[in-house]
């Protein structure tokens, strides 16, 4: 057993890095856990701009800025992937893909993941073209071609990011509506080189035989039926977001796969928190993920003194 902790927080986005910075401002021994990346999907964020006193910051900058800051107070942080926890009488069992930890609370913080389309190919093309993330990916496709799906705040920030390297940008939507801020709308109106495909379904993707690469998306005209193809090299695939909390099952209940908590963010288990956007809850953006971070530090902090 590797050691025992006051608490261990799963998830290093904006939700577990502020329930971890508050715990460590009350003097606690966390454990901060993450699988992925720092910051969570913020960080594939190209410009953040609803954060008080910032008035555009990359998602990127704001998650190192926030991690600083807590190793600047010490948090013990490791990279591994949290498979289970379970409760052992007064403290909880932490398995990661690397080791065991004992947390005496939870809080877990594990977001979301972006949707897949589900469509033939989608899975090898990845890396290949497709992309879930247009920070991570849009400079590999410098005066390229390429489609962006969706229709919400995620897929208009990715083409505006995107129209600044590439030749074309195409938003392809279901309808004719953008469902995301005025302020973004505005902005893809005024690109001349982002183009909206309305009604567009996408229904294939190909690759090129030789370098394996995305070469052409085939996409139904959902208005007159008619086959339409753009001979685009990326893909950027914007569709939303599903829970996956599928491994707290045993310590949660879940609601369409979101986690339910109360107003202090406990679960069903005393002792087990859950913030930020993998929780049942309207709106999911950075400033409600910190929120909901600093709610659960401070009653997870009243949990551990009444543990005594
Ligand atoms: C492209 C994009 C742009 C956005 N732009 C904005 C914006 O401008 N303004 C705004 O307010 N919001 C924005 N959002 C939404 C915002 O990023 C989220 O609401 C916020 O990140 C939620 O924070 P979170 O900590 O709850 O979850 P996440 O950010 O999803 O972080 C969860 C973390 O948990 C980790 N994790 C998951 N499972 C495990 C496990 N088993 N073990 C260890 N670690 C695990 C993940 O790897 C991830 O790092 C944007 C989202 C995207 C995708």
């Amino acid at each position: 057993m590797d050691d025992i902790f006051d608490v261990v927080v799963i998830g290093a986005g904006p939700a577990g890095m502020s329930a971890s910075l508050n715990m460590l401002r009350y003097g606690k021994k966390v454990l901060l856990l993450e699988k992925e990346n720092i910051g969570g999907q913020i960080a594939s964020a190209p410009n953040v701009e609803n954060l008080p006193s910032l008035k555009s910051i990359s998602g990127m900058d704001f998650s190192n800025n926030f991690f600083s800051q807590l190793l600047s107070l010490n948090i013990c942080f490791k990279f591994e992937n949290v498979l289970s926890v379970k409760k052992e009488e007064k403290k909880f069992l932490v398995t990661t893909n690397a080791a065991k930890y004992f947390g005496k609370a939870i809080i877990i913080a594990v977001g979301v993941k972006a949707k897949k389309i589900d469509i033939d190919n989608e899975k090898q093309l990845v890396g290949h073209g497709i992309s879930y993330c247009a920070i991570c990916d849009g400079i590999f496709f410098k005066n390229k071609d390429v489609c962006v799906i969706g229709d919400g705040n995620t897929a208009l920030q990715y083409a505006l990011f995107l129209s600044s390297y590439c030749k074309n940008v195409f938003l392809c939507t279901l309808t004719d509506k953008l469902f995301a801020d005025d302020i973004l709308v505005n902005r893809i109106k005024n690109k001349s080189n982002i183009f909206l495909k309305n009604y567009f379904l996408i229904k294939e993707v190909f690759s090129d035989a030789e370098t394996k690469f995305l070469k052409k998306i085939d996409f139904v005209n959902l208005l007159n039926k008619k086959q339409e193809t753009i001979n685009a090299q990326g893909l950027f695939i914007a569709i939303g977001q599903a829970p996956k909390n599928e491994i707290f099952e045993n310590l949660v209940s879940l609601e369409n796969g979101f986690i339910d908590v109360d107003k202090t963010m406990q679960t069903k288990t005393q002792g087990v928190f859950a913030v930020g956007d993998c929780i049942n809850k309207q709106v999911r953006q950075v400033s409600t993920a910190v929120s909901d971070g600093s709610i659960a530090a401070f009653f997870a902090n009243k949990y551990l003194e009444n543990l005594g």
